[in-house]
């Protein structure tokens, strides 16, 4: 028998345009300073981290994948490419392409 993993119901899925509009508002208009929080480890990483750590091509890694695949004794090895899907949120690209991506971390008040 064969069990269906179902995606959550809350799953969201915003345009590229919105998302990046989004991460300006909480964030500020520097990429760098942007920040995803792991939907596994609840870690909070920003592509700055990924720069600091020197991790290879970080730019496709920063909302995508945990950091502690590559920096030790920080995060999870979690990535949204593997096969359980737990994200919440699809960036839709201007080509229909659907991203899964880490959810903005709320701002530290
Ligand atoms: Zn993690």
């Amino acid at each position: 028998m064969q069990h269906t993993i179902k995606p959550p119901t809350n799953r969201i899925q915003i345009s590229l345009e919105n998302w990046v509009k989004t991460a300006i508002e909480k964030f500020g208009e520097d990429k760098k300073n942007w920040k995803f929080k792991c939907p596994s480890c609840g870690g909070v990483q920003s592509l700055a981290d990924f720069i600091e750590n020197n991790v290879s091509e970080p730019d496709g890694k920063f909302y995508f994948s945990c950091i502690g695949r590559w920096v030790k004794d920080r995060g999870c090895d979690w990535t949204l490419g593997g096969l359980l899907q737990i994200h919440n949120t699809e960036v839709v690209t201007d080509d229909g392409d659907t991203v899964p991506v880490f959810d903005f971390a709320e701002l530290q008040v």
